[in-house]
Formats: C-alpha cells, structure tokens, sequence
C-alpha cells in the first residue's frame, strides 16, 4: 500500500509537532522515521495510523484520502515500545486478540483464527510457546508477540514506534535482524521510529531524517550517510568535526592557505568544512594539510582517538587513527580528511 503524506501540520494547541510534512511512501518499503526527542517522529506515525488527525494537509492510503479515518478503517497495525500485551491472555489469544473481537460479519471462524494464529507462531518463531503468559516470556518474546498480534489482522500497513527500544543491546540486534528477514518475507509497507542512526542505517530501505517538525533528509542509508545535505544531517547521522573554510575559485583554504582537497563545487566565500574522525589520513609532511597540536589522546580497541587544536584560532577537531600507525605521537599532527563535505556558512 502507497502512503502519501501531503503538507501536514500538526498543532497542539499552538504548538506545532509537525510544520509541513511530505513524504511517499511506497507499497512494500521498510521506512525509518529517524530524528531527535521531540522532533515530531511518533506525531508522523500516529497521523499515519489515524490516532491523530492534521491538523491541515492531507494522507492518502493508495488514491484514497485517509486523512480523517480512523484506525480500523485504515487497517493498520502498530507497536509501541511499551506496548503491552494481555497479562491475562495466552501468547496464542494475545496473537489471535484482533480478530476475535471483529464485528461479528467480519469475524473469520474460530478454527480459521486457530490457524492464523498457529501460523504468526511459526513466523515470529515461537512455536511451543503459544500457552504461556507475558510475564514468563522474555523481552524479546514478547516484543515478538506484539509484532504477530499486530500482524494478525492483516495490515495494509505496519507501524513501529521504537518497537526494541526497551531491550538490551544484543537482542535488540537479533531483532533487527529478524524484522529485516521477517519484512522480506511479508513484503508489508512498514514505518518504524527510532532515534537510534545505526538501527536506521542497518535496518531501512529508506531513512526519513526529522528535526522540529521538519524533514531534513529523504534518503537510502547510503545517501544520508554519504551525502547528507544539511549540517545537522551530517552531525546526527554519525560523528562530525567541523573547521570554519573559504572557497576562493574552488580552492578551500582554511586560514588563508590553501588545503589540498579536490576542487570545491561552492562558491567563492566563507564556508564550513564537515568531517569525520573516521575518515581522515595523516599527511606526513604534506604543506596543503591540516595541522593540529595534539591535545588529549584516547585508545580505543585498534585506535586512537585524538583531540586536536587546528589552526591559530584552535579549533577542536577529533580524528582516528589506527593505534599502529604511530607509535610515538608527536605534538602536531598532520592530516586530511578522506572523505568530507562543505556547507555555506550559516
Ligand atoms: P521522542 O523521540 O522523544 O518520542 P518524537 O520525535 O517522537 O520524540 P513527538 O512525540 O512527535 O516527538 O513530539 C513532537 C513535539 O510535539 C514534542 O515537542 C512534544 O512535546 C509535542 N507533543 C506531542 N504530542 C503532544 C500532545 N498530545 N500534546 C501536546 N504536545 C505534544
């Protein structure tokens, strides 16, 4: 099912959640809504799943306007981080939960429940476990549950509102392996939030970067990564430095000299040069490198992380280097980032 998402604002009360919002989604993808606390994520997904309303724009499920239905008439299925399952209900009549209570016309017969239910065990690979309780599951099952029972009743649409956010750092990993696997096998259009870059990165065939309300970035994990269009795109996306540059015929110069990096599509004019500690090669005795007195070294596992003080005006930048590469560290450092990117200055 095709979402579109067309110029929505949100306000509660006055304050807008949501300041002019588009976004296609298309039949099938796995999305990441991915951002800061606050910056309007969960507000897209409840808009989406029709547990709020905009507050002007529009939704469209396929060529249908969505926008003032409810939950059940859009057929969606959801899961919250803290979604709890039924205490008193079995994993097997938690699963089945969402078809029992169907009007009766729409209710498939008991034995077709049965089935479906035995069938989301296999699925979500708790077979065995159908007569036990929430409370004698881990959190992992249990997450597993919510994601059967929201699968139950054949969603058009799946939303996940930082459905691992709760578990520990190794299950949430297997579980965002499996959701992986478990959506390509399903092929449902599934939205998920999450404020976690790596989940988005590992986990989406398209990332949506959220800031106040907005949307920063659209963008397969490799384009947001490789070529975030924003400074807060590429900060919250990974690790950043940044020196203050100029660009003079495409040449970047960083305090008057010039630094030997390839020709600069800007402008001629102040400009900030974004780079990433992971990405960046000692120059030896280059001249056109950037130059930077160690401040503080750290080693982690094979590296070290170094603080330098670039320039005149001191400027702290952290780049890493492999812990083999040099033994004795001398004062100043100098280094060229791999791989970098220039934005005009704010
Ligand atoms: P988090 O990662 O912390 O869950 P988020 O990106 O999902 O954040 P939202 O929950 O969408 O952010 O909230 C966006 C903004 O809207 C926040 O400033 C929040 O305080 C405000 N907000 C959300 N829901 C309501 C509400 N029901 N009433 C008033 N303000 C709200």
């Amino acid at each position: 099912m095709d979402i579109r998402v067309v110029d929505v604002r949100k306000d509660f009360d006055r304050y807008p959640a949501l300041r002019g919002v588009s976004l296609d989604i298309r039949s099938g993808e796995l999305i990441a809504l991915l951002g800061p606390s606050g910056s309007g994520k969960t507000t897209l997904l409840r808009l989406i799943a029709g547990l709020e309303h905009p507050t002007s724009g529009m939704v469209f499920f396929g060529d249908e306007d969505a926008s003032q239905k409810s939950v059940q008439e859009r057929n969606v299925g959801f899961v919250f981080q803290s979604y709890a399952l039924f205490k008193h209900l079995t994993v097997a009549d938690n699963i089945a939960f969402g078809l029992k209570v169907r009007p009766r016309d729409k209710r498939p017969p008991g034995a077709a429940i049965r089935k479906r239910a035995s069938e989301l065990l296999d699925l979500v690979q708790l077979s065995g476990l159908e007569k036990r309780f929430p409370a004698q599951l881990s959190g992992g099952q249990r997450q597993r549950v919510a994601l059967a029972r929201a699968l139950a009743i054949e969603p058009r649409v799946l939303l996940l509102d930082e459905p691992f956010g709760a578990l520990d750092a190794k299950v949430r990993r297997e579980l965002r392996q499996w959701l992986r696997e478990l959506h390509d096998k399903t092929g449902h259009t599934t939205v998920f939030v999450t404020h976690d870059q790596e989940e988005a990165l590992e986990l989406a065939d398209r990332v949506v970067v959220m800031s106040q309300g907005l949307i920063e970035q659209v963008g397969t994990p490799d384009e947001i990564y490789d070529s975030p269009n924003s400074p807060f795109v590429f900060s919250f996306i990974g690790e950043a430095s940044e020196l203050p540059v100029s660009v003079a015929g495409g040449q970047i110069l960083f305090e008057g000299h010039p630094v030997g990096l390839s020709p600069a599509r800007a402008g001629d004019g102040a400009a900030r040069l974004f780079l990433r500690p992971n990405s960046v090669d000692l120059a030896g005795d280059r001249p056109d490198a950037l130059r930077g007195t160690v401040a503080s070294v750290r080693r982690s596992g094979g590296w070290r992380r170094i603080n330098l003080l670039v320039g005149e005006a001191k400027h702290l930048v952290e780049i890493e280097v492999p812990a083999d590469a040099c033994h004795d560290l001398p004062d100043k450092i100098a280094f060229l980032p791999r791989y970098w990117q220039l934005f005009p200055a704010s």
